[in-house]
Parts: C-alpha cells; structure tokens; sequence
C-alpha cells in the first residue's frame, strides 16, 4: 500500500533498524522503545491487523510467530522471557494498520499490561 508507513520500510523508502528478515517477514527496533528489548515484526505483504492476516494466510501468520521467537533468541531475551503483543484495532492502541507483531523484553514486564 503505498501510503502505509511499514510498506515504506518493506520498500527501502524509510529507515529502520532491522535486525532479522525471511523471505516473507521483516523485524526492525521500534523507534519508541517501551523495554530493553522492542522489535517490530510484520509480513512484508500488507495486512491491515492481526485478524485479516490470520484469516488470508494462516502460512504467513505462522512465519511472523516464528520470526518473533528467532528475535527473541537473538536479542537474548528467550530465557527470561519475553511478551508477543499484537494491538489489533484503534480501540486497543494499534496506531500503525500494517500487522505488526511487538517483541518486548529484557525487563520485568507487569501483567495486565495498561
Ligand atoms: O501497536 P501500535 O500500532 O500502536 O504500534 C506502532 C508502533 O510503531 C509504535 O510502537 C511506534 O513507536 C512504532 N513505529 C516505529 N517506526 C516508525 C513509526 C512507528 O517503530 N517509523
């Protein structure tokens, strides 16, 4: 999409910090970081959230799991443990309609989140 935001970074046309990449996925440092350890995973394909992408590629959803889990080991935050967290929706706090898993940890992480 081409007025999308995370597109832009698929594309080059904005920077990012990436720090791991398949064929179908991107993961980069979110530029507000709320832990030690924040990443941004997303398909490259767009998808608008976590619902619409589960439902057109459960194949694509499932690699975005496994991204997640491969920054989580190289970030080194696998052991202690870490938090996946997909806003879905404006209502929930997502901002940026381009699915996108956030990797958080490297701090204690309370439960429930705000
Ligand atoms: O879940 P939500 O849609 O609110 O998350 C969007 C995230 O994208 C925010 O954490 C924000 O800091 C991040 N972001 C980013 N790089 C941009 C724009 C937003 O990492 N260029």
């Amino acid at each position: 999409m081409s007025d999308c935001l995370f597109c832009k970074i698929v594309a080059n046309e904005i920077p990012a910090e990436i720090v791991y990449e398949t064929g179908r996925t991107l993961a980069f440092r979110d530029i507000n970081p709320q832990a030690p350890t924040h990443v941004l995973v997303i398909p490259k394909e767009h998808h608008a959230d976590a619902a619409a992408l589960a439902q057109a590629d459960d194949g694509l959803a499932d690699e975005v799991l496994k991204s997640a889990h491969e920054v989580a080991v190289l970030d080194g935050v696998s052991e202690g443990g870490y938090r996946i967290v997909f806003n879905t929706g404006a209502g929930a706090g997502q901002t940026v309609f381009h699915v996108h898993a956030h990797i958080l940890g490297g701090r204690d992480l309370t439960w429930p989140p705000g």
